[in-house]
Order: C-alpha cells, then structure tokens, then sequence
C-alpha cells in the first residue's frame, strides 16, 4: 500500500476519505474519537501544500432518492464544525456531495484550505450493489480532487462508491490512520503473543459468530472470503481463550441449558453457538462464561439492579451486565495475558447502574503488559469515557466492522482498492 506521506501533494487538490461516523445525541457529538483519529493526516497534507476535500458518511439517512435524505439528514455540519475546532483553521462545508456546490468549492479552493463535502450517504448510489451505479457517483467524486487518499479505516469493508470506486480512478494511497490500524491488525493476525484473549461482548452474537468461528478454529457459519495469498494468512490465528459477556453470553448460556429470563436471546443462533463451543472444545481453545449477571426487571436507566447467584436468570428479569464474581474471573484469565483483543462492551454501560463489568474488563485489559487493541464503535466509545490513562491499551481501533472483517481474514474493499499488500 503507497503512503499518504510519499505522494507529491503540494498545489494539489487531495480528496481524504475519512470515517467521521461519531455518534449523536439531538445533533450534538456525544464522541469526537473518529474526528480526532482523522487529524493527523489532513494535518500532513495541509502542511505539504494540499488544498483537502474530505469525503464522509455519517448515521443511516434514509429514503429513496437524494432529495429526499439530504432532507432528513443527518448533515456533517456539526462534524465539519468540530474539525474546523481541532485543525484550528476554516472548514467550508459544501450544501451537497459530488453537486454544484462541490464543485465551485473545489475549483475555488487554495492550498492549505479544508472543505467537507456533505453526507457521501445522501447519494443513494454509495452504498449501491451495481457497478455502474456507484461509477457514476465515483466519477463525479474523482473530478474533484487530482489525489485520493483513504483515511477511513472504519468504512473500509463496505465496497461503496466513494471507499472502493473512487482510488481506482485517481492516484491513490492510504492516510497514516488506516496504516497504523492494518499495521495493529496484521499483528494480531500473524502469531501474536500468547497466551491471546479475546473478549467479546456487545448486544448480539449474530454479529460476532464469523470471528468467533475464526477464532475457535472453526471454518465458521458463514462463507467468508478468505484474503488472497499474497495478502497474509487465510485462516487467522485462534485465541488461547475467549471470554463472552454483554447480550451474546445469554445465547451462548441458553445453549448449556441455563436460564436466561428476559435478557436478549438469539434462540435461532442456539445451533451455531453449540457448534462453535463444540469446535472450541476440539481444538483447544477455552470459552469462558459469565458465572453471574446484574440483572433488572426492565431496560432503563433507573431500573433496580440486582446480583444473581449463579449464572441462571429468573424469569421476569434481564441480564444487562456482568456480576462481581465474573468481573474477578475474566480478570483473573486476562492476568497472564500477552496479547488481547476486546471488542463490544460486557454490559449495558451507558447506564451507570450498569457499567461496572465494562470497567472491570478495561481496566483489566489496562494491566496487561503485551498487545492490547480494542476494537469495535461502543467499546471504544465507552473506554474513552473512562478516563484511564492514555496509555492504557495499545490501541484503541476506530473500525468495528472492519476490524473484524480483518480478524477474519477477509479482504476489506477499501483496502484492496488502495493496493492493499498486507
Ligand atoms: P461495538 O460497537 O463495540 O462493536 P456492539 O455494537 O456490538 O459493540 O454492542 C454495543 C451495545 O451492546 C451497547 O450499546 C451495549 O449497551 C449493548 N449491550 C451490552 N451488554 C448488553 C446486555 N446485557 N443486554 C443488552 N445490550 C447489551
Ligand atoms: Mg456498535
């Protein structure tokens, strides 16, 4: 993969793909990691020369056409807002994507100016399955700029239009983000330190079952497209041990046979749980459930929370964390740790009443001396808001899908059309 770094940018105009996809609360960021990540390399272009136009997606617009969900928005406004903040210089923000506004602002630009196209998603074309379809949209993106650089690691296992179309018909290279991510993963996914514990939590095991899969050393319950030779191994390497909280550890417990009350239940994935605790049985690999829960009658902030006993959940009430004896368990299977991947909170943690198991397995993980990367939008999130300290874990991955997707040995679209080697 070229580096950002090496290509002649000065006088030019450099479109960046970036991942600004923060979270929002009634239009206010409630999380600027994302925004923070994607500095250093508009920072870096801006110094060499470059006039920057970058290029973001943010939320879930919907409806049919672009009329229509530039309507309903959400708009990058408070996205190019708060970068403006962090770069401390001018952001012009274009009314629309690849339109006339975009237009005017890239022909008008100077070098060392910054300008935010609006919501790459307000173009339905972005995300669309015809080729053609998100050639034409990519075509409009590329005649803004003369160099494309991708920054956005977290969207870099979607094949849309401005991730995947666009560097192939411009000069391309990847952003000093996504390099340190891959540079990270690949780590993890070529013989990392043992003993390696994963945790994973978060609020499904649908989401999940291909990596556990991996993981365990089971082909896995879904096809996966394995990364070509040249790219690094196919199979990636198992855990040494799995630890499973948040939601997911209720189906993986439903299918030992315990209770589980009202907590959420995948009861359709009981099968491929069984089957991975079955291959991890066989190659060696150990999975460890919560022993006991912090439940509530109802999911809600106030809502009273209770210890079980054991691992059993009574009717009428839900599991939404971990309890103090599994806290001290997976604390006690992450000591001995050399490298760590956790992905997805054990908990409900925006709730306080419910956030003491993501504590726990944080500042656990923050103890371990060797790898550690956590990975995953809401943990990160999460991690950041409890003020450890900076150097807590090694790394702190802006990309939840993907960096799963990598942990999958699956070819990531973003980064093959950036000449991904790795
Ligand atoms: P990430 O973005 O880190 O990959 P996910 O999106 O998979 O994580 O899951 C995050 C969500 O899982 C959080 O919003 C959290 O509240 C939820 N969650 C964790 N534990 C539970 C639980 N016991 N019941 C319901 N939801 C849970
Ligand atoms: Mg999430």
């Amino acid at each position: 993969m070229k580096h950002a770094e090496d290509l002649d940018v000065a006088g030019r105009t450099v479109m960046v793909r970036a991942d600004l996809n923060v979270p929002l609360d009634a239009g206010a960021i409630t999380d600027d990691g994302r925004i923070r990540a994607s500095v250093p390399t508009i920072r870096d272009l801006l110094t060499r020369g470059a006039a920057v136009i970058v290029c973001a997606h943010l939320g879930r617009p919907e409806g049919d056409g672009y009329a229509a969900r530039a309507a309903g928005g959400p708009s990058l406004r408070p996205v190019a807002d708060r970068l403006a903040e962090l770069l401390g210089q001018p952001v012009t923000l274009a009314t629309d994507v690849a339109g006339e506004s975009a237009r005017v602002i890239a022909a008008t630009m100077a070098a060392g100016e910054v300008a935010v196209l609006e919501n790459v998603r307000f173009e339905p074309a972005e995300t669309s399955k015809d080729d053609e379809v998100r050639g034409e949209l990519a075509g409009r993106l590329a005649a803004l700029a003369d160099v494309y650089v991708g920054d956005g690691f977290g969207a870099m296992h979607r094949k849309h239009a401005s991730v995947y179309d666009t560097p192939l018909l411009l000069p391309h290279a990847a952003g000093q983000l996504v390099l340190a991510e891959v540079a990270v993963l690949r780590q993890l996914t070529t013989s990392p330190a043992r003993p390696y514990v994963v945790v994973l939590g978060g609020a499904k095991v649908s989401d999940k079952l291909a990596v556990i899969g991996n993981l365990v050393g089971s082909a896995g319950p879904h096809p996966t497209t394995p990364r070509s030779a040249s790219s690094g191994p196919a199979a990636p390497p198992k855990a040494d041990r799995l630890l499973i909280a948040g939601g997911m550890a209720y189906t993986f417990l439903a299918a030992q046979g315990h209770q589980t009350g009202d907590s959420i239940l995948q009861a359709e994935q009981i099968p491929h749980v069984t089957t991975a605790l079955a291959d991890a049985g066989r190659a060696g690999v150990e999975v460890v459930l919560p022993v006991d829960h912090v439940v509530a009658d109802r999911f809600a902030s106030g809502a009273e929370p209770e210890v079980t006993r054991g691992p059993d959940i009574p009717d009428g009430k839900m599991g939404l964390d971990i309890g103090p004896a599994t806290r001290e368990l997976f604390a006690a299977k992450l000591a001995d740790a050399k490298t760590v991947f956790w992905n997805g909170p054990p908990g409900v943690f925006e709730f306080p009443a419910f956030a003491a198991g993501t504590l726990a397995v944080a500042e656990a993980i923050s103890h371990v001396t060797g790898l550690t990367v956590v990975g995953g939008g809401d943990s990160a999130a999460a991690v950041r808001h409890l003020e450890l300290p900076a150097d807590a874990f090694t790394h702190i991955s802006t990309g939840g899908g993907a960096s799963l997707e990598y942990l999958e040995g699956r070819d990531l679209p973003g980064l093959a059309a950036l000449g991904d080697e790795a």
